[in-house]
Order: C-alpha cells, then sequence, then structure tokens
C-alpha cells in the first residue's frame, strides 16, 4: 500500500495479472456469451477523469517538472524510470506503472531520480486553467515543510 492517497503503485497479482493498489477487478460485462476471458480495471474515472489530452512526458535523470498547482486535474501512469512526486504534503517514490492522481488545486512536482529518463502519459482536460506557482509567502511555508521542503524545487 502507499502512503499516498493520491499514488496507486503497480502490482502485478501472483497469477501474472496486471493490477494497482485499490483497483478492483471487475468482470468485463455481468453477463453474455459473445466474450470470453476479460477483466476490466477503472483505473482513472469519475472526477479523476478529465476530457481529454493525452501527453507523454520525459524528465531527464536528475531533471524535475515545475512546482504548481491549478483548477485542472492530471492522471498519470509512469512508463518509465524511477522517480518520486511531491503531491499536497506527500513524498512518494515512483516506478513503472504507477498511478498518479493530482487533484485539483494541489501542490505537485516529479522528479527524475533515477539513471534514466522518468517517462509517463499524462491526461488532462482539453480546456483547463493556467498553472499557478507559489507565492513568496507560499514558498517560504513549502520550503519550511518538515515532509516536503527537502524535496521542493522552484
Ligand atoms: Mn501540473
Amino acid at each position: 500500500m502507499s502512503d499516498s492517497p493520491f499514488v496507486r503503485p503497480f502490482c502485478p497479482a501472483d497469477d501474472d495479472a496486471y493490477g494497482w493498489d485499490d483497483v478492483p477487478v471487475h468482470a468485463y460485462k455481468p453477463t453474455g456469451t459473445h466474450f470470453r476471458g476479460i477483466t476490466r480495471q477503472v483505473l482513472f474515472g469519475g472526477d479523476d477523469a478529465p476530457s481529454v489530452e493525452w501527453r507523454y512526458f520525459e524528465v531527464a535523470p536528475g531533471g524535475h517538472s515545475t512546482f504548481e498547482r491549478h483548477e485542472h486535474l492530471h492522471a498519470v501512469l509512469i512508463l518509465r524510470g524511477n522517480g518520486q512526486v511531491v503531491v499536497g504534503d506527500t513524498v512518494s517514490p515512483l516506478a513503472t506503472f504507477d498511478l498518479v492522481r493530482v487533484p485539483p488545486m494541489t501542490w505537485h512536482q516529479f522528479y527524475a531520480t533515477g539513471d534514466a529518463p522518468l517517462g509517463f502519459l499524462c491526461l488532462v482536460a482539453e480546456e483547463r486553467d493556467r498553472p499557478q506557482r507559489p507565492t513568496e509567502d507560499e514558498a517560504a511555508a513549502l520550503t519550511a515543510h518538515p515532509v516536503i521542503g527537502p524535496h521542493v524545487r522552484l
């Protein structure tokens, strides 16, 4: 289990099926004979599903994304590399196939901590607001925060 409510680590099951923490596996359809052997997992749905632009980002080793927040949400699937993410007042390690959701108006930043690029897919609403950067007062509070402070790059 992840310590963060925003990150669901990839955890393949013993039977080699793909899966993530807290993502239930459903039958593809409740009844019917016109399909066979399919399961369904909703990775991002409801309030976590913008409508949509699907982007692929790569962060070079040692690099990081902008520390920012905005009204639109992010739904992220890690595809490559290792890293960390700050979401709100949490810091979590990231590995291949982990899922990350960034809720509205929540500070966030991605870091590539390994020797390879950190590559990830990111879903966003096609129409979205501009990211906000911390004010001077906010920056002072964020960098002094006991958990995320040491990680924040402004
Ligand atoms: Mn963002």
